[in-house]
Parts: C-alpha cells; sequence; structure tokens
C-alpha cells in the first residue's frame, strides 16, 4: 500500500541544533576533603569526594529499534535518531511514566507475539522521484514498517518524523487529521495554522480551492494538490502528527500564522501566502486550533490504546 510521496529536502539545517543536542563525555570532578591541598598534590594523599555530573547514555538507533538497509550517511542516521528522540519525548508527555524510548516503542511498533519489540527499518529504492514510502509490514513478525526511500533523498529529521507520523496513523486506523474548508464542502487542509510556510502554489488570481502545485517546508512534507482523497487524508495525517511533535516539545510546529494566497499583509498588500512568515492569525488563532484538535485527539488514542498508563 502505498502511503506518501515525501519530497527530502537537500540542506540540513538542524545540523548546529544536532550538534546540541548530543550530550558530552561524562564530566567528572572532585573536591578535596582537607582543604590543604597544593598544586601539586592538590588532595596530599587523601580521596577527593567524588562530585561528578553524571549525563545519562543517550538512547541508540538499537534502543530504538531502527534498522537501515542500502547507504545511509552518518548524518542522516543522526537525524532519524534525533528524530526518534524527538518524537519519543512527545509521546512520553502523554504517559503516566515512560522514558522516551519506551513511549516510541509502545506507540509506534508494540511486540509480537513472543514480547520482543518490533522494529522500523529503513531502505533504500529507486522510487519515480525524491521520495520516501512508509508501508506496513504486517507479515513479519520482527517489523513494523518499512520506509523506504529514493537514493536522492537526503533525510532530515523533519521527513523523518513526517514518515514516523505515517506509521502513527497506520497504527491508529488512519484517523483523519485536518480542517475542512468551505470550498463546496471539498475537503482541503488549509493554509492557515501549519508551523513553516504556505503548503501551495496557487493560480493568478489565486483559486484556493484548486491548489496547483506543492511547496515543500519543514512542516509540511506532503502538501496539495493530491491524486487521491486517501493519499490526503494520509499525508496531512503525517504532517499533522510532525508539527504536532514539534509543538509539543515548543520548538516549531503548529503557528498562528495565515498563509491564505487571497488575503493580503497590511500595510504591504502583499497576499499572505508571499510574505515572509505569514500573516498574524492570533486573533483566529489558527496554530492553536489545530493544536488543541490534536491533543482531544491524541488523548482519545492514547485512552483507547491503553497506551497512556
Ligand atoms: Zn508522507
Amino acid at each position: 500500500m502505498r502511503l506518501n510521496n515525501d519530497l527530502g529536502t537537500l540542506e540540513d539545517p538542524e545540523v548546529c541544533y544536532i550538534l546540541t543536542l548530543v550530550p558530552t563525555a561524562t564530566a567528572t570532578g572532585g573536591i578535596c576533603t582537607n582543604d590543604v591541598g597544593s598544586d601539586t598534590d592538590p588532595c596530599q594523599g587523601n580521596t577527593p569526594t567524588p562530585n561528578p555530573t553524571v549525563t545519562p547514555t543517550p538512547p541508540t538507533l538499537t534502543d530504538f529499534g531502527i534498522e537501515f538497509e542500502g547507504t545511509w550517511s552518518d548524518a542522516e542516521k543522526v537525524e532519524v535518531l534525533m528524530a526518534a528522540i524527538e518524537t519519543g519525548t512527545a509521546l512520553s508527555s502523554l504517559r503516566a511514566s515512560s522514558n522516551l524510548v519506551e513511549a516510541f516503542r509502545t506507540v509506534l511498533q508494540e511486540t509480537n507475539s513472543i514480547g520482543a519489540w518490533r522494529s522500523i527499518v529503513f531502505s533504500r529504492a529507486t522510487n519515480s522521484g525524491a521520495f520516501c514510502i512508509t508501508n506496513p509490514t504486517p507479515n513479519s513478525s520482527t517489523q513494523i514498517a518499512s520506509i523506504s526511500c529514493d537514493t536522492r533523498v537526503v533525510m532530515n529529521l523533519y521527513t523523518s518524523v513526517h514518515e514516523f507520523g505515517h506509521i502513527f496513523s497506520l497504527r491508529t486506523g488512519n484517523v483523519v487529521m485536518g480542517s475542512v474548508s468551505i470550498c463546496n464542502n471539498e475537503w482541503l487542509r488549509g493554509e492557515r495554522g501549519w508551523g513553516s510556510g504556505p503548503g501551495s502554489r496557487y493560480s493568478t488570481p489565486p483559486t484556493i480551492c484548486a491548489p496547483q502545485g506543492q511547496l515543500f517546508t519543514d512542516f509540511q512534507q506532503n502538501p496539495a494538490p493530491y491524486g487521491t482523497t486517501g493519499q490526503a487524508n494520509e499525508e496531512t495525517a503525517a504532517d499533522m502528527f510532525l508539527n504536532w511533535v514539534y509543538r509539543k516539545l515548543a520548538s516549531g510546529g503548529f503557528l498562528n500564522r495565515d498563509w491564505r494566497p487571497h488575503v493580503t499583509a497590511t500595510p504591504t498588500g502583499l497576499p499572505c501566502s508571499q510574505t515572509p512568515g505569514g500573516c498574524d492569525d492570533s486573533a483566529a488563532g489558527s496554530g492553536n486550533a489545530r493544536f488543541n484538535w490534536m491533543e482531544t485527539v491524541m488523548d482519545e488514542i492514547f485512552a483507547a490504546r491503553n497506551w497512556n498508563s
């Protein structure tokens, strides 16, 4: 079953962020108990009182049960690991007590019939474009899903979380997460409340009900237009999950911003879709509305699946 076709990005804007999050080696220190040390023998033979700063061992890709097949760079593996850590952190906030690895694995992978965690496999393929396809692997006792990416995809943090969003949707029955527009009651994901920019290009003058082409940003990994309604639902669900994770972590995601092309900014007169940062939408609170909707849905799903205990 084809679930998505996400364009990988060719840049790696999160490198510095990643570097700051990779824990450094454990720092240790000590103080002398007799306070009579010298420069050459600060403790004068006495044993210093340990005063270590304990740094928790960071989780690894193995801890998350994430495997790679084919050629993946170390930088890409770091992006996937950080995506797992951040997704697990967001998911663990909904549980009464758990660590982030357990939260990630409980929600996205679950155990098989003999109680062993299932894995997620990132593999390489030759797709018809630079995108990934996330497939469930129901016939495997050891694997929950395969994320198959074209060799031209350079995996980054946000694309990884988007793909985890597909696995979340697979495991929760493809609950549709999106907004309803007033375009003759046609469902559209809309251009307000997303985290990083407009999702689509439109004709001139813009017809909001008819997106013409996709615009890829960190928080809209696969926006309109789509080939099928099913694809629209699946891609929006995955992007809603992505935005929820980062809004939950207070580091991006849903924003009270308006990216509609037929609404103009004051005083520039430019369309909101062409205004850097979009137009202020705090009065409507579109980003808050999306986030609150997701919070409700996530609580319902966690309760139904007993993931919150
Ligand atoms: Zn997708």
